[in-house]
């Protein structure tokens, strides 16, 4: 990826979001010689593999319940908002570069015990001792529309 202002070939990725759909990638680019930063956007060829839960049925991968999960796990402790999205976009990363057109959904958990351990010990242990209580991630996912279903309730009652 050459810079579009220096010309220069060395270029560092500094960001990637993946669209919506998961087949446009868009990413931030960084030029080592000059410095300049622009973007970047590719189709990509490959896509979000479908995750494969443990009854055997797909779904697609969906960045909110990911995100969500994350946030359960992570409540009330002190962890940027930066901090959990990188973490998400590691995870994006990884599935994307794997490859693969499925992926086991425990496989998908072992990638956020992985990147909570990263960020916090509490969020981690947290997460571990629940989620491997649970069919998969969606059904930790569940849970959190639960608990957010039931904290919204509990402040329209004005608690
Ligand atoms: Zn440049």
């Amino acid at each position: 990826m050459k810079c579009p202002f220096c010309g220069a070939s060395d270029t560092t990725v500094a960001d990637t979001r993946i669209s919506e759909d998961g087949d446009v990638v868009r990413r931030r680019r960084r030029c080592l010689s000059c410095d300049k930063r622009f973007s970047t956007h590719e189709r990509a060829e490959i896509r979000m593999p479908r995750v494969v839960k443990k009854n055997g049925s797909r779904v697609d991968f969906d960045r909110e319940k990911l995100s969500a999960s994350l946030w359960l796990a992570l409540r009330k402790r002190p962890v940027t908002v930066e901090a959990v999205d990188a973490a998400i976009l590691r995870i994006e990363e990884k599935l994307l570069t794997q490859g693969e057109r499925e992926i086991p959904s425990e496989n998908l958990g072992e990638m956020v015990m992985r990147e909570l351990k990263k960020i916090d010990q509490v969020a981690y242990v947290r997460f571990a001792s629940v989620y491997r209580n649970f069919e998969d991630v969606d059904a930790f996912s569940d849970l959190v529309k639960e608990v957010s279903g039931a904290r919204r309730r509990g402040e329209s009652g004005g608690v």
